[in-house]
């Protein structure tokens, strides 16, 4: 069986780098076989981008989680309060609080999903603009949840 071109390229490339195992950081300068001698990791020679590099994407996943998590145990909480009222509550503020809390529930999931699926747009895009829009997410779901708390506050 004749071995991949991959790793002949590989090896070529190893015999001409100080290449660091990417793993263990052990180096792997010669090294004759698609392998680290050092940690066994698997090694192929590939094309990176930094565009892919997870952190703006990260940031607006963690932006819209934290948003549904909170939002959802508020309105999970609020529902079972308003459930279990004895005697029943009558139609008013705290139905509005936990019907604000499902929607903002809802908002997050719909913000989370639209996220998720846009990660080869997002990719595409330079790292800059990455982080621009990471940042605009992170604010613009705190100022939704800044108005929202504001309004709650002001009108409970
Ligand atoms: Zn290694």
């Amino acid at each position: 069986m004749t071995e991949p071109v991959s790793d002949q390229l590989l090896r070529d490339f190893l015999a001409a780098t100080d290449t660091a195992c990417p793993v263990c950081g052990h180096g792997l300068r010669g090294v004759p076989e698609p392998r680290c001698p050092e940690c066994g990791a698997p090694l192929r020679l590939g094309v990176v981008t930094t565009q892919t590099s997870p952190g703006p994407w990260v940031l607006a996943i963690c932006s819209w989680t934290l948003a549904l998590g909170f939002d959802s145990i508020v309105a999970l909480f609020m529902t079972i309060g308003v459930a279990v009222a004895r005697p029943p509550l009558s139609v008013g503020y705290p139905y509005i609080f936990a019907a604000t809390f499902l929607t903002l529930s809802v908002a997050s999931l719909i913000g989370l999903a639209r996220v998720i699926r846009a990660r080869p747009r997002w990719n595409a895009k330079p790292r800059r603009v990455q982080w621009r829009d990471a940042g605009f997410t992170f604010a613009g779901v705190a100022a939704l949840h800044a108005i929202v708390g504001a309004t709650i506050l002001l009108n409970g």
